[in-house]
């Protein structure tokens, strides 16, 4: 029998405009899908959500959904009006970790889609804020079946609560010729080594991990995880003068001037008189502007590695915060490399998970106990590259700052001969 549809006078509204509308979708759902079930679900969450635009509130509370073993994952959803729309009554959603660097195949995409068809509702997000795949929408009884399938087939739950969450990469030197480390590698040897954290909440508040392969930051690593890796080099950029040149000749010598020379925050680029660029590479602070608009002139040095930063947060305490470098340049290509970073991070997340207040991310804490105390307890010697903004802070003395930095590497020398 054909479920009556709830009216949606409201919802109906959304749909009128030039863009595509989510509510199409819904009622797609609702009218077009073969699959009863599904019908219903859709109907529902469309009965709900108009009444929840009537009465100007949300209906959705959380509670406890898990699967055998996982303690986080699934996003509890009941209604509180689930007696008037019994069909979406629960509506939780699973939280799935995409590949690295969201490289998936299509039979891969199709398999998801076919299996959430199968226990869900149909609704997927690729992907929410976290960097999950959002599965949206499913009963109790159903969540187990999922999570086996897509299980059986490789996928895992990701995080959800008091844990290390599900990890961002971009998408790397596949696609993109800034990359300066394998993004992928270094996603999965640190996710592997803390999936118990992802899956067993027991740590003070989230805990996230982004990499970008270079410092463009495509995944907001620095402001957003609590352990950033950001491709970086320390050589001098690669500069090709004949596409220079060309990029020159292409757009004329003003535009060169006022789209790049004079655009670069520290004035190392240089517009030389025979048409070729100078850079001055110990000037450059690698805010990556004139590799960007001369892709094919200006490129990444040869001598690549990553910076690590700490403590990177969106809002809540104490406000947003950047990451604080903890490590100014390593290489990552061997296995030693790696195991050096996965045993750096785990000493950070036992320092805060000791350390940290309940509800307090890494950054939090590095304001509250200072970096000097963080850095010790890590084991990590302070550097001066730690300083932040150390050409702009009028708070630092730049006087005899050489004088000071070669004393310092000279004591770092004679400490580390023993
Ligand atoms: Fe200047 Fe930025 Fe180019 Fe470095 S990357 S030379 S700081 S514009």
């Amino acid at each position: 029998m054909a479920t009556k549809h709830h009216v949606t006078p409201m919802l109906d509204e959304l749909e009128n405009g030039p863009w595509p509308s989510f509510i199409s979708g819904f009622k797609r759902l609702r009218d077009d899908h073969p699959d009863a079930r599904i019908n219903g679900l859709a109907n529902g969450l469309l009965g709900q959500l108009e009444h929840s635009y009537e009465t100007r509130k949300g209906y959705w509370k959380g509670g406890t959904v898990s699967v055998f073993g996982y303690g986080g994952g699934i996003i509890p959803r009941f209604s509180e009006v689930g007696n008037a729309f019994v069909e979406s009554k629960e509506f939780h959603t699973v939280r799935v970790q995409p590949p690295a660097s969201n490289f998936y195949s299509t039979d891969m995409l199709r398999q998801l889609g076919d299996s959430w068809e199968k226990h869900g509702s149909g609704l997927v997000t690729f992907h929410g804020q976290t960097g999950n795949i959002m599965f949206i929408g499913t009963d109790t009884s159903r969540i187990q079946h999922f999570f086996d399938e897509i299980n059986e087939y490789g996928f895992d739950l990701g995080g959800a609560g008091p844990c290390v969450r599900t990890a961002m990469s971009c998408i790397g030197s596949a696609r993109c010729e800034m990359s300066c480390f394998n993004e992928q590698a270094a996603h999965r040897h640190l996710v592997n080594n803390f999936t118990d954290d992802v899956h067993r909440p027991a740590l003070p508040y989230k805990f996230k991990f982004k990499f970008s392969g270079c410092p463009n930051d495509c995944q907001n690593a620095i402001e957003r995880a609590d352990f950033a890796v950001i491709g970086t080099w320390r050589d001098d950029m690669r500069v090709d003068q004949a596409e220079f040149k060309a990029a020159i000749e292409k757009k004329g010598r003003q535009y060169i001037i006022d789209n790049v020379i004079t655009r670069c925050p520290t004035n190392a680029l240089a517009l030389n008189d025979d048409d070729t660029i100078a850079v001055d590479n110990r000037n450059c602070v690698r805010c990556m502007h004139c590799l960007n608009v001369l892709p094919k002139a200006l490129g990444v040095g040869e001598d690549r590695g990553v910076t690590i930063l700490v403590g990177g947060k969106r809002t809540l305490k104490i406000g947003d915060l950047m990451g604080t470098v903890v490590v100014p340049f390593m290489k990552l290509r061997t296995e030693e490399d790696f195991e050096q970073i996965v045993e750096m991070a785990e000493e950070i997340v036992d320092f805060w998970a000791e350390n940290g207040l309940e509800h307090e991310r890494t950054g939090e804490m590095i304001e509250r106990i200072g970096l000097v105390n963080f850095l010790e307890g890590i084991g990590i010697d302070v550097d001066p590259n730690m300083v932040s903004n150390p050409r702009q802070s009028s708070y630092i003395r730049m006087d005899g700052w050489d004088e000071a930095a070669v004393e310092w590497f000279e004591k770092k020398a004679e400490k580390a001969a023993g």
